[in-house]
Formats: structure tokens, C-alpha cells, sequence
């Protein structure tokens, strides 16, 4: 947790408690994310993972402005957003969250909330004190 402000160690122990792999911080990107998440998928036309660049904006506090920051995000990457690992935005709390991606033999607009069994209990839970 060195290094990580408050609210990305928060969504670190979440990512942890809900059973998805987080790096922090990774390098080879245009605009650094907070982190690259990876969390399984049992469809048979997905790899056994997905994957997310996750950013994070602690001011989006709904998914309407979740949605503008994907579509600034984009634009300043320069990169689709359908490409893996997919940028997403993650809010002031993981039920903000957007992203777009393939899965199955279709994909679309994804939240955690889809993603994760009881998201609103397991954020409360990993709290950093
Ligand atoms: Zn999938």
C-alpha cells in the first residue's frame, strides 16, 4: 500500500476482497493509470480474464460524469477504448464505475456493479482507517 493515495488503497483492498488482481501504477502508458485490473470471466469466448486500465476520479460522483471522463480519457490516449485492457473509469466509489468491452460473442458497457457480488457491502468493509 506505499505509495497509494487514500482512495487508491481503498480500491486496492477492494479489488482484493472481491477477488480481482490489481497492479498499481503500471508503466507503458500514454497517461499512467491508477491501476490495470485483471478478474476472471467463465464465458467460453472469453480468455479466462479480463482485463481494465482502471482511472480513477474521485469527483465523479455518478455515472453521467463517469461516462464524460471515459469519453475525455479516450480522446487524450488516443487509443479505442474496445482495446485490452480497457480504459475505465472508476468514481468516488466502485458503483461509479464505467468501461467498454467485448465478452461472449457480444460486449458492451460494463460496470463493477456487474462484475462483483455484494460491491456496496465490500466497499464499506475495506475502508482504509
Ligand atoms: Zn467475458
Amino acid at each position: 500500500m506505499a505509495g497509494m493515495t487514500h482512495i487508491e488503497q481503498h480500491y486496492a483492498k477492494f479489488f482484493t476482497k472481491v477477488g480481482w488482481f490489481y497492479e498499481h501504477r503500471p508503466e507503458g502508458f500514454k497517461i499512467t493509470p491508477n491501476f490495470i485490473v485483471e478478474f476472471l470471466c467463465q464465458h467460453s469466448e472469453c480468455v479466462p480474464m479480463h482485463a481494465i486500465a482502471v482511472y480513477i476520479d474521485e469527483k465523479a460522483m455518478d455515472l453521467k460524469q463517469a461516462e464524460a471522463d471515459l469519453d475525455h480519457l479516450e480522446q487524450a490516449v488516443g487509443t479505442s477504448r474496445y482495446c485490452t485492457p480497457n480504459l475505465a473509469v472508476f468514481g468516488a466509489d466502485p458503483s461509479i464505475s464505467v468501461w467498454e468491452m467485448p465478452h461472449g460473442a457480444g460486449g458492451g458497457v460494463e460496470t463493477a456493479s456487474n462484475w462483483c457480488l455484494d460491491l456496496h457491502k465490500n466497499w464499506v468493509v475495506t475502508e482504509p482507517r
